[in-house]
């Protein structure tokens, strides 16, 4: 057993990193098969430590009668409690190896739509693991670019903070394959739209990725302003979404593939868009995505769940069964790209929870955005501030009229929670970024 809080380099994750970075990716050379025995072995492995050395998992599995050998693939998983948001906030230190050094982890802070902070830690091995994959990204961008994509550079509009300590982690760990990284240039997000164009212009990247509300402030921008700049080959989004118009503006109106990155601080990778297939395939062979109905049923494709993530390599924060609030659906059958990754397709209402209202059934932030993306707004921000009152803010799609759009807004939100509930509708110029720089759709604010 390894990585462990012990000193010494990452061991078997290296191997597994550099089966990456030379010749196809794997997840192009192996058949689904092979990539399941793989995925199955970690299993094993990881529940194997879990019940040795983690007290969260040793506890759980000693009161449902468990023992390792109860758990031999990815759906037995499904034997396993399901580790809520309240579990890690309450109790987080019992998710870590008994006798681990958190010094020796890469700490991430989290925090969702309420804004509980958590920390997440990572050992070594898992994030080289989590590079590897990521790697699986860069293959599937290259494809859809022109010409040599051996050296190329690249912009992405981010945050100093996690992404960036992440990185800087990685640099020092493996130097050698960090240098076989795009040259990258970094814009905050909290840069205004006139900057970021200034720096591109100067850059000239053949490859944007970031924030997704960013990349969709940026082409919304350019899209009302004409304002001119090169512009990327091909465009990735993650951490926070990037609306339907927005994509739309950025596929249709410029012409330029736009690629979904799912990923999330509980277990860092998790899936990609190849933009030749529907959906995200799901790096199955480092996470394990279960998607489950409100009893814990897996669902079948063409039915949505709840997304449940159990990352196979972490022994840092140990997560088999972690849910995230993330709506998806599986999907079934291969993909014209030849990957053997599994695929799902994923719902807006990321970062999600149950909406808390009165009345007598419970909403999902999923049907609170359904029903505001059928009015065709560009993008929309609900801050939850009391079980009755909803402030809705509003950036308008091009042509469209605020009196038209205010009381269209009011009369979705009233139907949705209730006639009695306090809506209020505003046009800001733009909307608000949490401390982490994602601008989330759904705030709940506690009173
Ligand atoms: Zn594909």
């Amino acid at each position: 057993m390894s990585g462990n809080g012990l000193p010494g380099p990452p061991r078997v994750e290296f191997r597994f990193l550099l089966s990456q970075v030379w010749g196809e990716p794997r997840d192009l050379k192996l058949s689904a098969e092979e990539m399941d025995a793989r995925r199955d072995e970690r299993v094993r492995a990881i529940v194997r430590f879990a019940y040795g050395s983690v007290p969260w998992y040793a506890r759980a599995m000693r009161e449902r009668g468990l023992v390792p050998a109860d758990v031999e693939v990815a759906a037995d998983l499904a034997r396993l409690p399901v580790v809520e948001h309240g579990d890690l906030s309450s109790d987080g230190k019992a998710f870590l190896p008994r006798d681990a050094d958190p010094e020796r982890f890469l700490a991430l802070p989290t925090s969702g739509s309420t804004m509980i902070p958590r920390t997440i830690y990572y050992d070594d091995e898992a994030l080289v693991a989590g590079w590897a994959v990521k790697l699986r990204e860069r293959a599937a961008r290259e494809w859809h670019m022109r010409g040599d994509t051996r050296r190329y550079r690249s912009a992405i509009l981010t945050l100093e903070g996690g992404p960036t300590r992440i990185r800087d982690r990685f640099r020092e760990t493996v130097p050698a394959v960090w240098k076989l990284a795009p040259e990258e240039l970094q814009i905050s997000v909290f840069e205004d739209c006139e900057q970021v164009i200034e720096e591109l212009r100067e850059w000239r990247p053949r490859f944007l990725a970031g924030y997704g509300s960013a990349i969709g402030r940026l082409f919304r921008y350019l899209a009302a302003t004409g304002a001119d700049m090169p512009l990327p080959e091909v465009v990735s989004f993650g951490s926070d979404s990037l609306a339907t118009e927005e994509r739309r503006i950025v596929e249709e109106e410029f012409g330029i593939p736009v690629l979904g990155i799912y990923g999330s601080t509980e277990a860092m990778a998790i899936g990609f868009e190849c933009g030749r297939g529907e959906g995200y395939h799901v790096h199955d062979d480092v996470t394990v995505v279960r998607i489950v109905d409100a009893a814990g049923r897996a669902v079948t494709p063409g039915e949505s769940g709840s997304v449940l993530v159990s990352n196979l390599v972490n022994r840092g924060t140990v997560l088999l069964n972690a849910r995230l609030g993330d709506i998806a659906t599986p999907i079934e059958g291969p993909c014209p790209c030849g990957r053997s990754l599994p695929r799902i397709r994923l719902l807006e209402g990321r970062h999600a929870a149950w909406i808390e209202r009165e009345g007598p059934l419970p909403l999902h932030q999923y049907h609170l955005f359904r029903r505001l993306k059928s009015l065709g707004i560009s993008r929309w921000q609900v801050v939850h501030s009391s079980p009755s009152d909803f402030l809705v803010r509003i950036i308008p799609a091009v042509g469209q009229e605020r009196e038209r759009l205010d009381p269209a807004v009011r009369a979705a939100m009233a139907d949705l929670v209730g006639p009695g509930a306090g809506i209020t509708v505003e046009f800001p110029a733009d909307l608000e970024r949490s401390p982490n720089g994602k601008v989330l759709t759904y705030i709940r604010r506690d009173p």
